[in-house]
């Protein structure tokens, strides 16, 4: 698509948005839904896509992008009416008699650019928000996840209102180019080298941005934990879409007398998911291109690897895989892994684990395994994290009424049910005033007596 076509387009979509078509419940209602007829009607074709580029498994598709996406929808739908109400708020005694309320109002056409790594709900989740807040939209899918984007691109004329809701695919070109035009929000998906471009370039415009980025998730693992339960939990958070999920535990943290039972879990936990041979496991997914394998086998030269390792770069396949104590300096520790291998960093005391999370960049999560509520306190009191899951990986996500986003260099802003309701909506602050009293003592000419009042 030329320069003009794409800002003909926005512009279409700004004149679309001043007809107030999408301002209306019903229309927004009539949209989700129809969303969801798009994924539900074409569910196999996601899957066929998602394997394509990422080597998913339907039932990993179907967890993390296909189902997730419905149940937003679902839960959107139940929603909407009472989150689009205006919010009663308490008027103070100085602005009585009257009423104050929050008026939540769609902001306009939103610009939504989304990431490779779960390339179909990464794009539509936001767009599920954008359009229950009564915006247009354009959206911009990753050209890393080509099939899943091509997809998108087809089946989104085909069931949305094409007048609101548009799709530009491309890479970088396309979307400087799209950057360079006015919107009213914009909701980026990706690394933080990016993240910045993208801020810049709504600085242009004075656009709000979400930054939704990425990072290295702390998972600290206290000797009290319930093993078995946490090495599960572990393998199934890190290992998904083969590592590459802005959200997996990035490294361990544990005591060095705990870390070789940790170890022993996390082995019989891969071969019960995975089997004796990943590669042949049809559960276990791809990495996404050949920079990125490279990227990630780069990171193992000169470590010791006490598990896993094996590559094979025609397929982009690299093998579920454990570093033992790797260097702090080492690019495997000052880099987001976005892959499957799980350096285990050991420690003398569990508490050494707060000054080594605090001295690094504000994670977009942080992962505790614990028996104990005092360990629970001091890590949420004494850190800082997008969000925390106690006793878990990644099932944070599974609760739509929990904000989702980053903090610090893992990002800015949230969304997620109604919090990306409110992300997409200016909340207008309205109040009304009675006339049938009016007091004097705010209007001059002032004098001794009404500054008392
Ligand atoms: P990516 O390469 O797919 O890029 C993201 C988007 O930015 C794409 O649409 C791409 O076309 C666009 N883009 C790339 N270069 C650009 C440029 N120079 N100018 C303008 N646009 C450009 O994804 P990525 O950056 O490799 O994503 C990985 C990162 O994303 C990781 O850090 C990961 O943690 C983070 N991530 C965060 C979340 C989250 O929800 N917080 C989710 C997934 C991934």
């Amino acid at each position: 698509m030329s320069a003009l076509t794409i800002a003909q387009q926005v512009s279409a979509l700004h004149q679309y948005f001043a007809s107030n078509k999408t301002r209306s419940l019903d229309w927004r209602k009539e949209q989700l839904t129809r969303l969801k007829g798009l994924i539900t009607d074409n569910e196999d074709k996601i899957y066929q896509a998602l394997k394509q580029d990422l080597g998913k498994s339907e039932q990993e598709s179907w967890v993390s992008e296909v189902g997730y996406l419905t149940g937003d929808i679902d839960h959107s739908l139940k929603h909407l009416h009472k989150w689009s109400k205006p919010r009663s708020i308490a008027t103070p005694m100085v602005a009585q008699p009257g009423k104050s309320f929050v008026q939540p109002e769609p902001l306009g056409t939103v610009l939504i650019i989304g990431a490779w790594n779960y390339p179909f709900q990464l794009l539509l989740a936001p767009l599920i928000a954008a359009i229950a807040a009564g915006n247009c939209a354009l959206l911009k899918p990753s050209e890393l996840a080509g099939a899943t984007s091509s997809l998108v691109a087809k089946l989104i004329p085909q069931y949305l209102d094409n007048q609101a809701i548009a799709v530009v695919e491309g890479g970088v070109e396309e979307t400087t180019e799209v950057l360079k035009q006015r919107f009213d929000h914009i909701l980026y998906t990706g690394g933080e080298a990016v993240g910045k471009t993208v801020m810049k370039a709504a600085a242009e415009h004075l656009t709000p941005v979400t930054l939704e980025l990425g990072g290295k998730s702390p998972c600290v693992v206290a000797s009290d934990c319930d093993l078995a339960v946490t090495a599960a939990r572990i393998v199934w958070s890190k290992w998904m879409n083969a590592g590459q999920t802005c959200v997996a535990p990035d490294y361990i943290l544990v005591e060095k007398g705990f870390a070789p039972h940790l170890i022993e879990a996390i082995k019989t936990k891969l071969q019960d998911f995975y089997g004796q041979d990943p590669q042949q496991s049809p559960d276990y997914g791809r990495i996404i291109n050949d920079r990125h394998f490279a990227r990630l086998s780069q990171y193992l030269e000169g470590q010791q690897v006490v598990y896993g390792g094996q590559q094979e770069a025609g397929e982009r396949y690299l093998a579920p895989t454990l570093v033992m104590a790797p260097e702090p300096d080492s690019a495997l520790m000052k880099e987001e892994i976005f892959g499957p291998i799980l350096p285990i960093v050991t420690l003398d005391k569990i508490d050494q684990a707060l000054d080594f999370i605090n001295q690094r960049p504000k994670p977009l999560a942080l992962y505790l395994y614990t028996g104990s509520a005092a360990t629970e306190q001091l890590l949420l009191e004494d850190t800082s994290a997008g969000s925390v899951c106690i006793n878990d990986g990644m099932m944070f996500m599974a609760n739509p009424d929990l904000p989702f986003g980053g903090v610090g260099n893992s990002g800015m802003g949230h969304y997620h049910g109604r919090w990306g309701f409110d992300t997409f909506s200016h909340l207008k602050a309205v109040m009304k005033r009675s006339t049938w009293f009016d007091v004097n003592w705010r209007y001059p000419p002032f004098n001794s007596k009404k500054l008392k009042m």
